[in-house]
Order: structure tokens, then sequence, then C-alpha cells
């Protein structure tokens, strides 16, 4: 292993930067996996050499996230936006009420889908606040009778993220846990089910992580598609029909490199590091300004706009001819965004604030 392949300083919101190890290792074992004569993605998901792969992924994921017994682990298609469906399908039954915590725009759009598929009760939003912050959990109108309360941990457009597990009582919590999910220690025992796309902070895109407490099991809807009944999928060990092979044989491999780094208590830590040195650049600057809330500032993804809009362009062009790739923000909030999951090292944040001072100095 090993490589002096020129890598870029990726900030990208998702399909997000991969650890070089990982790629690596991947590009290593292309041709001839196990010695096999063939690649990973050249067998049979029943094929027992595959089989242990993803029993190994779950195991390693079970270990990072100390995953209770209790829980099932499956991986899915989709995306997390098929989930914005499934939630509703598998927990509500054929009938009932979900409660939605709206921060922002993946809230907004769980909302919607879930109210296709029952009756969903907005508790509070921060969309008078242009969903700077996080309402106070005091004013939540919660539903004693839902059937869970969901909420987005971390808005990744927005850049917005909660730093405690809100208390909702006995009502199962259910989080979109897409961009930040192992980027901090977890207590999933206080949840009912987190899912989480991968191509934010575990692997590559096409496959979704989704944790359920066993009790949650069996409730779904007659409608509920069979590939899509998280009991079915739980029982059949994820594999009622072809998984993404390849996509989940990444997550393993990110899994292990995870788990090489320290955990996720040592990725805290490295995250809180970088998040910190970026907002303060951005703070002690009159030319970068964030507008998030100080209490509730993502630790993954970072807008930030500057003086002016019309530095974005050669911002922009400039920071890629300096290697620093994707900051453009979302175009729902303008300016540029960086996000800085667990695969972008502090070394990449450090370039970004050198590369900020840097810009300032010539324009301001
Ligand atoms: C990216 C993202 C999604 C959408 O993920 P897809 O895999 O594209 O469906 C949903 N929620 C959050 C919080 C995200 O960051």
């Amino acid at each position: 292993m090993g490589t002096d392949t020129y890598r870029a300083h990726n900030f990208s919101a998702g399909p997000a930067a991969l650890p070089t190890e990982v790629l690596e290792q991947a590009r290593d074992e292309m041709l001839n996996w196990q010695d096999r004569g063939l690649s990973v993605m050249e067998i049979s998901h029943r094929n027992p050499a595959y089989m242990a792969v993803a029993k190994e992924a779950e195991q390693d994921l079970r270990d990072l996230l100390s995953i209770p017994d209790n829980y099932r682990v499956i991986f899915m298609s989709g995306g997390a936006t098929s989930q914005f469906a499934m939630v509703p399908l598998n927990l509500l039954g054929n009938g009932g009420r979900a409660d939605y915590v709206d921060t922002g725009h993946w809230s907004l759009k769980a909302i919607r889908e879930g109210g296709r598929f029952g009756e969903v009760n907005v508790v509070c939003s921060s969309e008078e606040q242009s969903y700077t912050t996080i309402p106070d959990r005091s004013e939540w109108k919660l539903d004693p009778e839902a059937a869970y309360v969901h909420y987005t941990p971390n808005e990744t457009i927005g850049g917005l993220e909660f730093m405690d597990i809100p208390d909702v009582g006995d009502v199962p919590l259910v989080a979109d846990m897409s961009s930040t999910i192992l980027s901090r220690s977890l207590d999933v025992s206080k949840y009912g089910v987190i899912y989480a796309g991968a191509q934010k902070n575990i692997g590559q895109a096409g496959i979704t992580v989704v944790i359920i407490r066993d009790d949650l099991l069996g409730k779904a809807a007659d409608a509920c598609p069979t590939l899509w009944n998280y009991q079915q999928v739980a029982d059949n060990d994820s594999m009622l029909n072809t998984p993404p092979t390849f996509a989940l044989y990444i997550c393993g491999l990110v899994f292990k490199w995870l788990k090489r780094q320290g955990g996720v208590e040592a990725m805290e830590k490295i995250n809180k590091r970088k998040a910190e040195k970026l907002y303060k650049a951005i703070d002690s600057s009159d030319f970068y300004s964030n507008p998030i809330d100080p209490r509730y500032r993502s630790w993954m993804n970072v807008p930030f706009r500057l003086k002016s809009d019309d530095f974005n362009a050669e911002f922009l062009q400039e920071a890629e001819k300096a290697g620093l790739l994707n900051l453009k923000g979302h175009r729902a909030v303008g300016g540029m965004r960086a996000s800085i999951y667990n695969a972008v090292s502090e070394d990449s944040v450090d370039a970004l604030i050198s590369f900020m001072a840097e810009f300032e100095r010539k324009h301001d």
C-alpha cells in the first residue's frame, strides 16, 4: 500500500471524501480479492466468503456504536430519502400519527413524504428563524400517543446540529443521522430507529444503514412493500434480494479504518477540534460569517459567507487551484460550505483556514 497519487482536500457534502487508506485497499484487492482470482463484486451474495464480509461489517458497526443486543442492524438501498417513506410505512401500521421536528431542509423532506403515509404533526419549527436555531424543547407540542417522534440530528444543508438527544418520554425517537453518524459517541439505547445514507460519513452512495429496536419490528402497514419491511429485511440478514454488495464491502473497510483510528471516541475529539478551529477562524474575521446559533453549530457541515457574494466565484476558483474542492454552498443557503466528515483530515481543515486567511488578506 501507500501511494503518491495526488489527493485533493475534498469538502464535498455528499457523496463525500473517503479515507485514502480505504480506497487503496479497495484498489489493491480489486482484481484478486482474498486470492480468489476475482473481485468482491463478482461473487454471489450467498457465497460464504461474501456473507462473512456482511457479518463482519455489521459486527464492526455494532462495536463502534456499542449497539445493544435488542437492536437489529440492517442494510438497505434507496438512500435516506427512501427512509422518509419506510419509517411511516413500518411504524404507523395501518393508520396512526407521528410527530416531526422541523429544523430545515431534510426535516421538511421527511415531513412531506411522511404525510403521504399517515397523519404527521409538526411539533415545532425554526422556519421563522431561517433555520438558524433549534426551537427550545419546552416549546415542542408533543403528542404522547404518537407512534414516534422524527428529527434530523444534523441538518447537512443548514449546518445545524443537536448537541444533545431530545427527551421525548416513552415515544420512540427516530433520527435521520445521514450526516452525523459515527462522528461522535452515541447512546443508541435512547432511540427507536436510526437511519443513515452511507455517502456522507460511512461509505459510498447506494447503501443505507438502519438500526431498529426490536420491539418496533412487525408493525408495518399491509401495503408496505416486502423489500421495505424492516422485519422481513432483518429476518433475512438484509439479503431478501441482491444487496449492493460492493457498497457494503466499502462500508466494512471504513468501519475497520475507524477502529484503527481509535473508534468513535477518538473521531469525536478530532472532529470537535476541526470544527472549533474552523468556526474560530470564521468568527475572528469580519470577512467571513456563519449565521447559525453558536449553541447548535454543526461539527460536520460548516456553511459560511464571504463579505460580499461578488467574491464567491473568485474564492471557489482560487480554492480549486489550491487543491481545496467542493466548497460551493447549497443553492438554498448560498455562500460556501465546508463538509468536514471523518475522512476529512485535520490537515485539510488547516489548509482551508490558511487559504481563507490569505484570501481575506488579498481582498479585504
Ligand atoms: C444527504 C441526506 C439525505 C438524502 O440522502 P439520499 O441518500 O440522497 O437519499 C437525507 N437526510 C440527510 C440528513 C442528508 O444529509
